[in-house]
Formats: structure tokens, sequence, C-alpha cells
């Protein structure tokens, strides 16, 4: 076994515990579940040839509970390189028909920076507002997270996005009820 590959295995045992965000001043909670938080470290740029990789976020709602338990992606049908990363609609839009007959909901997406303290670029934040604006759905806003080469939660950026608005959402420190994790 590799150093490195030490090191990730034992991330990815470390980051078996969902983390919660803070949706702005309101009594919404997005949970981000483990399993979607190691998917997120399998596929965080690490070394110098990693390539950005990114897919979609997929969620069921409980009350105030916005739980993200799925995710998707990178796909081989991606265009892919080092600090761009651009999704095949096409599969995109069959994951989210996929998902929508099992039950969960797409609100939004995901992709790496090869950094340890992830910012959205201006273009991410363009991107994500657009989306927000063409397409037809029932939520506030979009997610992304930008997930960096750093330990969780401060290497992940997540943000709440309108068609006009861009919002980062904050880790909350306690993780107080067990529903909504369906892994
Ligand atoms: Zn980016």
């Amino acid at each position: 076994m590799g150093k490195r590959f030490a090191l990730r295995y034992l991330w990815s045992l470390r980051a078996r515990k969902p983390l919660v965000f803070q949706i702005g001043q309101s009594a919404q909670r997005l949970i981000i579940s483990a399993s979607v938080l190691n998917h997120f470290t399998k596929h965080q740029q690490l070394d110098n040839g990693s390539l950005e990789a990114g897919g979609q976020l997929f969620a069921r709602f409980l009350d105030e509970y916005v739980t993200i338990s799925k995710v998707t992606g990178p796909r081989a049908a991606d265009h892919r390189s080092r600090y761009s990363y651009v999704p095949n609609r096409g599969e995109e839009q069959r994951e989210i028909n996929d998902m929508h007959r099992r039950g969960f909901h797409f609100v939004g997406d995901w992709h790496t920076h090869p950094e340890p303290i992830p910012t959205p670029s201006p273009s991410d934040i363009s991107t994500i507002n657009q989306a927000v604006a063409k397409s037809q759905h029932h939520l506030l806003g979009f997610i992304m997270v930008v997930v960096g080469n750093g330990s969780f939660p401060s290497s992940l950026h997540v943000s709440l996005n309108t068609a006009t608005s861009h919002l980062q959402l904050l880790p909350t420190r306690y993780y107080s009820f067990a529903a909504g994790n369906g892994g």
C-alpha cells in the first residue's frame, strides 16, 4: 500500500459522519451524508496529475432538512482537465430522470479544485446562476459544492445559488438527529 493511498484510505475512514450546513438565517439545514462525503474524497485532486472531477447532487426533503444522499459523476463522457470540468449534458439528464424515479431530487452540482481552501471561480458562479435561471424547478436555488484537496469541512465550499445571488453556507457544529441519513 503506497503512502498516498494509505493516507487517502485513512481519510476516507474519517469522513463517515455527515456534515450539516445552515441555510442563511433560516431554520433549514442542508445535510451532506457520509457516503457523499466519501465519494468526494475519492476524487480530490491530491497529486499534480489529477484532473477536475464533478457531478450532480440529489436529495430528499424532510421537514426543514434537505439531505444530499446521492451523488453522481465523474463520467467517461465528461471533458476534464486539471483546471476545468465540463459535464456531459445528456448523461446529466439521464441521471436526473433515473434519480427522480427513485425519489431523489436534483439539488445542484459538485466539482473539484486543486486547492486546499476552495473558492468558486467567477465562471463557476455565473454558470450555476444561469442554470438556475434556465431550468424548471421548485427549489429556492441550486447547491454548488467545490471540493478542495484538504480535509473537510474546511476544504468544502458549499453555496446556495439563485439566478442572481450566491450565498456561502457554513457548517454547524452539531449533528443532533438521526433522520434522513439515507446514506
Ligand atoms: Zn471551479
